[in-house]
Formats: structure tokens, C-alpha cells, sequence
């Protein structure tokens, strides 16, 4: 009998304990990630948090200088680039501009040796996949930017890779665009099957693509999971800011029991699950970080509320940002979304406010 497979080999790509610097800058510190076959993977983290560089030792333009890299169960780290059965696409990855489409979907069969009749088939179905059915002869030149993002697209996916690999491909496409070839991206990405790390610095691209993501900081992964868990459940601080708007509100721990620990935030006691908490002790000073959503509004001085003013609010078609100030909140303003057909859309700047925390979903963490 075979024995069963490691963890590591059913992942497509694994990175165990990488690091890699570049002089005195530590661009990736002992990073370990495992991507499951079929998952769509997301690096996320501010400009110069190592993201790319993750994505470069995956592709093999570097070489960790400690630590392995392993696509499909095999090793990798000597294994050069055009060995790896990868496909790629990058923001800037610019198109041959003197070949047409088909030739420079092409590209990469011709190098491969592949046969001149597959190539064509092959050719075909990735246009058909990335719905430019008859655009064989058109020079790049002659299609729009959300056309040559596909065609760059389809020559990534015609050679079968075993992984993809995304860095920022779609921020040069304005809004809508992107919006929808990120549909189509995953849509594709799910009808094949195809393990895909995407790298971006864009949180809410980050949240609507991914199975799961990997924040990442000074080159560390400071939070590896599904959307829904790193917004809801953020492993520290960084992660809590970084990810989706959120409001920091300075209080300070009363008490924790079994259950509930209790804070003191701008004169107000707000009980939060005691996990949040666990070790804390009472008088600690603690930050809470509330989404945006999970704040209401109320009369001012009714019980229970924080007392705030209304500086300013936004209206944005199916939500209102409205900004308060409020003594709790660490002196910034407060922001607080609500759906757009309130009566609260209609408070003008000055309004005296009360100010009520839905703690599902909040993280806390305390100064130590
Ligand atoms: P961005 O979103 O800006 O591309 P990133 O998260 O992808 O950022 P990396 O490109 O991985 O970050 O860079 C991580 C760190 O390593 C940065 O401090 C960067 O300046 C540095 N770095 C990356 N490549 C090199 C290089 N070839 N030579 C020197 N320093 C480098």
C-alpha cells in the first residue's frame, strides 16, 4: 500500500520557512504557506510587504535564500521558470505588440514544441474561454484594455499550468471593468479547477475573490483564512485596520467573567465575548475595532449610547457614510454606514448623536 500523502504533497504549492532579503532589507521572514489544489489564494498587504516577492519564488524569477518551494509535491527551488508549468499575467505584462492575438497566445506552445493543429485547437479554446471567439488577427493595438487584459489572460491559461499566478493584473482597468473581469477571472478559475495566487493591495478585491487570503506585513503572514474570518475575526491590530474600514475606540477593561468581558469606551459599559480578551486583566487599556456597520444611531443621551456629534456625511446610492466626532474615538472621527433609505441621511452636520456598538463581529486588543 501507498502511505497516504503529507499535508504538503496534496497542496499544489507549498512555502516552507522562506526567507529572502535583499541587502539589508528582509523582504520575506521564515514565511510557510500551503495552497490546496483548486483554491484561490490571495496575498494582501500594504506596497512593500513581500507579496510579489512570495509570487516571484513561486514563478522562479528568485530563489529563497533559505527554505523550500514546492509546486505539485515537487521541489522547486532549482527547477528554472519554463520548467514550472505556470502561467502568468501581471499588470504591465504587456502584450507582443507585433503579433496578433492568436500568435501571441501561441507564444508559449511554440516554445513547448507543441504541435501546429493542437496549437490551434488550443489556441481557439482559450479565446472562446476568455470569450474573444475571432480576434485571432487583430494586433493588440486594436483592442481595448479590458480585451488585451484577456488575451493576456488566455496565453496564461493555454499552456494547462498547474498554477496561476496574478500580481495586481486588473489595476490598470478602470472600475467597472475590473469589476467585471474579476467575475470572469474567477469564474474561469472555478470551471478549471486551476490552484491561483493573486496578489493585490486592494483589501475589498482581496475580500470579494478569494477562498482564502494571506495578510501579510514586513514581510510575515500576519493572518491566513477566508475572507469571512479575517473580516470578522482579525488576528491583531494591523489585520483589523488593514482589512475593510473599521473604527478604533480607546476604552478600558472593567472586567472579564466566564463569558463576557466588560468595557468602559466614552462613559459607556459594552459587553464583548471574553475570548476577545482571555488573559487580559481589568484596567488594562483596550482598543476596540468596530466596522463601520455595527455602529447606530440614536437620540442623543438615550441609554446605553456614546455621545457624538455629526461632522459631515456622504451619500453613496445603497449606503450613507456619516462622520462623528466622538470622545472615544481616539480623536479621529467616527464612521458610521448605514443603508441609504434612513431617515438618518437627512441629520445636517451639528446634529447631536447617540452612539450604540452591535459588538458582533468587533475585535479587541488589549495594550500590554
Ligand atoms: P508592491 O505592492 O509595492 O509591489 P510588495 O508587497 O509586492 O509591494 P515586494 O515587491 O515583495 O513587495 O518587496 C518587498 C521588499 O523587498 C520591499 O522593501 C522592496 O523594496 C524590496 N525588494 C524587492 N525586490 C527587490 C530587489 N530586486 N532589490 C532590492 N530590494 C527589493
Amino acid at each position: 500500500t501507498t502511505p497516504a500523502p503529507t499535508k504538503a504533497k496534496d497542496a499544489a504549492v507549498t512555502f516552507d520557512q522562506v526567507t529572502k532579503s535583499f541587502g539589508e532589507v528582509r523582504a520575506l521572514d521564515n514565511v510557510s504557506l500551503a495552497i490546496p489544489r483548486g483554491e484561490f489564494m490571495t496575498l494582501l498587504g500594504p506596497s512593500g510587504c513581500g507579496k510579489t516577492t512570495l509570487l516571484k519564488l513561486a514563478a522562479g524569477f528568485l530563489g529563497p535564500d533559505s527554505g523550500s518551494v514546492s509546486i505539485g509535491g515537487k521541489l522547486v527551488n532549482d527547477v528554472p521558470t519554463y520548467k514550472r508549468e505556470i502561467g502568468m499575467m501581471f499588470q504591465n505584462y504587456a502584450l507582443f505588440p507585433h503579433m496578433s492575438v492568436a500568435e501571441n497566445i501561441a507564444y508559449g506552445l511554440k516554445a513547448r514544441h507543441v504541435p501546429r493543429r493542437e496549437i490551434r485547437k488550443r489556441v481557439t479554446d482559450a479565446l472562446a474561454l476568455v470569450k474573444l471567439t475571432g480576434m485571432d488577427d487583430r494586433k493588440p493595438k486594436q483592442l481595448s484594455g479590458g480585451q488585451q487584459q484577456r488575451v493576456a489572460l488566455a496565453r496564461a491559461l493555454v499552456i494547462n499550468p498547474t498554477v496561476l499566478l496574478l500580481d495586481e493584473p486588473f489595476s490598470a482597468l478602470d472600475k467597472n471593468l475590473r469589476a467585471s473581469m474579476q467575475i470572469e477571472l474567477r469564474d474561469i478559475q472555478r470551471k478549471l479547477g486551476l490552484t491561483t495566487i493573486f496578489v493585490t493591495h486592494d483589501q475589498s478585491e482581496a475580500l470579494s475573490l478569494s477562498d482564502r487570503m494571506a495578510v501579510m506585513s514586513e514581510g510575515k503572514i500576519r493572518q491566513l483564512g477566508t475572507p469571512l474570518e479575517v473580516y470578522r475575526r482579525p488576528a491583531d491590530r494591523f489585520v483589523a485596520s488593514f482589512v475593510g474600514d473599521t473604527n478604533r475606540l480607546r476604552g478600558e477593561l472593567v472586567s472579564v467573567a466566564a463569558a463576557d468581558a466588560v468595557i468602559a469606551i466614552g462613559g459607556v459599559h459594552i459587553s464583548v465575548p471574553a475570548e476577545l480578551l482571555s488573559g487580559a486583566r481589568a484596567s488594562t487599556p483596550v482598543d476596540l475595532f468596530v466596522r463601520p456597520e455595527r455602529l447606530r444611531l440614536g437620540a442623543p443621551g438615550e441609554a446605553g449610547t456614546m455621545a457624538g456629534q455629526i461632522v459631515a456625511q456622504t451619500y453613496h446610492g445603497g449606503h450613507v457614510d456619516l462622520q462623528i466626532a466622538c470622545r472615544a474615538c481616539s480623536g479621529d472621527l467616527l464612521l458610521v454606514r448605514s443603508s441609504g433609505d434612513q431617515a438618518m441621511i437627512h441629520l445636517p452636520p451639528g446634529t447631536a448623536v447617540g452612539i450604540s456598538i452591535d459588538v458582533d463581529g468587533c475585535a479587541a486588543f488589549p495594550l500590554t
